[in-house]
C-alpha cells in the first residue's frame, strides 16, 4: 500500500514537472529592455553605479538618463536575452530605432532651413600612443569608437559635401536633417585609414579629409611628419568607396594668413592640382591649417575654385567650438576641435553646448 502511494505520488510528481518542463521553454525569456542601449551611454555618462551582480537589490535605480533613454536595464541579471530575437550586430539599425525618433528634415529655401544648427567635428590622428601635451590632436582608437557610436545614435550624420550643395541650393531640390552632424579629419594620417575609416565604414558615417599634399604616404621616423600619414592608393581607396571624400589642407601646412600672395597661390594650387590628379575628382574645398588665413588668402582661395572654406581647426580657441548655420554661407565655416583629454566624454554634451552657445538673431 505504501509501496502504491510511493508510485502514485512519483507518477504524479513527474507528470508535473512532465506538465511543466515545457510551458517554461515555450515562455519566452523576459525581454531586456536594455538590449538596445550601446555602452558608450554608460561610459560616457561616466555613472559611479556599479553594474548590476548577482544579486540584484529591489532599491528602484536612479531614473536620471540621457535624454531618450526609456527603458530600464533588467534586474535580473540572469534574464540573458538569449532568444532567436538576439539583434544582429549591426551597431547602427536598434540603437537608432529605441533611441531618438528619426529627425525631420527641413528643405534649401524655406525659413526654417537658414537656421539648422551645424555642428562640424574636426579630428586629427587617432592612437593610443598620446599624452596631456599631444592631446589636443590625437584621440584614442577606443573613445573614437565611441564618439563614432555616439553621433550616429544621437544624430544625423550627413557629408560635408551634401550640407555645401544645401546651402548653395536654390531651387529647394535639396533638404537638410534638422538634427545634422559633420565628421572631419585634417592633415591626413595614417590612422585615418587604418583606424577611423573601418569605424566609419561600420557605421555607415561620411567624413571629409583635409590632406597636405606633399606629406601624403610619408612614414613617421623620415624626418618629415611625426605621424606616417596615407598614401595616394590608400587615400584613393577610401574616395572611391563613396563614403570619404578628400580635400585640400594646403601643400606644405603652412599659415596662409603669413605668406606673400605667391606663395598663398603655389600652397593652393599645388595641393588642388595633386588632389585631382591622384584621385581623379575634383578638389574644392580646403581647410586652413592652424586656423591662419587673411582677407587675401580667403579670395585667392575662391579664385583658385575652392567653394567652401574651413577657417578654424588645428589649434583650439574658444571659437572652436561653435557650430554653423546655412545662412552663413559655406566660405567661412567653423568646427568643434576634438581632444584627446576628452576621453570618453561626452562628445554629445560637448555638441550640446556648441548648439547652445550658437545664437541666432
Ligand atoms: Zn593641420
Amino acid at each position: 500500500m505504501k509501496k502504491l502511494a510511493l508510485i502514485i505520488a512519483s507518477i504524479l510528481t513527474v507528470s508535473i514537472f512532465a506538465g511543466f518542463a515545457p510551458k517554461s521553454t515555450e515562455e519566452p525569456a523576459p525581454k531586456s529592455d536594455n538590449q538596445g542601449v550601446p555602452a558608450w551611454l554608460n561610459q560616457a555618462n561616466a555613472t559611479p553605479t556599479p553594474a548590476p551582480t548577482e544579486k540584484p537589490t529591489p532599491t528602484p535605480r536612479p531614473t536620471a538618463r540621457p535624454a531618450g533613454v526609456t527603458s530600464e536595464p533588467t534586474t535580473d541579471p540572469n534574464a540573458t536575452p538569449e532568444t532567436e530575437n538576439k539583434p544582429t550586430e549591426q551597431p547602427s539599425s536598434t540603437p537608432e530605432a529605441t533611441l531618438t525618433p528619426k529627425p525631420d528634415f527641413v528643405r534649401a529655401g524655406t525659413p526654417e532651413a537658414e537656421t539648422v544648427k551645424v555642428p562640424i567635428l574636426l579630428y586629427h590622428h587617432i592612437s593610443d600612443d598620446f599624452n596631456l601635451t599631444n592631446a589636443i590632436s590625437i584621440i584614442s582608437p577606443r573613445d573614437f569608437n565611441l564618439h563614432m557610436t555616439a553621433i550616429k545614435t544621437q544624430y544625423t550624420p550627413i557629408s560635408l559635401r551634401e550640407y555645401v550643395d544645401f546651402v548653395n541650393c536654390t531651387d529647394g531640390s535639396k533638404t537638410l536633417p534638422t538634427d545634422p552632424i559633420i565628421v572631419t579629419f585634417d592633415d591626413g594620417y595614417l590612422s585615418n585609414y587604418e583606424v577611423a575609416y573601418p569605424i566609419l565604414k561600420k557605421l555607415e558615417i561620411p567624413a571629409t579629409i583635409f590632406i597636405v599634399t606633399d606629406t601624403v604616404g610619408e612614414k613617421s621616423g623620415d624626418g618629415k611628419v611625426n605621424y606616417s600619414h596615407f598614401t595616394w592608393e590608400q587615400a584613393k581607396e577610401m574616395q572611391d568607396s563613396g563614403l570619404i571624400d578628400i580635400e585640400s589642407h594646403t601643400n606644405d601646412h603652412v599659415k596662409l594668413g603669413q605668406l606673400d600672395i605667391d606663395t598663398v597661390n603655389y600652397e593652393l594650387r599645388k595641393s588642388k592640382y595633386q588632389i585631382e590628379k591622384h584621385l581623379g575628382k575634383t578638389c574644392d574645398m580646403i581647410a586652413y591649417p592652424y586656423g591662419s588665413y587673411s582677407d587675401e588668402a580667403i579670395q585667392a582661395s575662391k579664385k583658385a575654385g575652392f567653394i567652401a572654406q574651413c577657417l578654424v581647426g588645428d589649434d583650439a580657441t574658444d571659437i572652436d567650438y561653435e557650430v554653423n548655420i546655412p545662412r552663413d554661407g559655406v566660405m567661412n565655416m567653423t568646427r568643434i576641435t576634438v581632444s584627446g583629454t576628452m576621453g570618453n566624454v561626452n562628445i554629445i554634451e560637448l555638441v550640446r553646448k556648441s548648439i547652445a552657445n550658437k545664437k541666432i538673431d
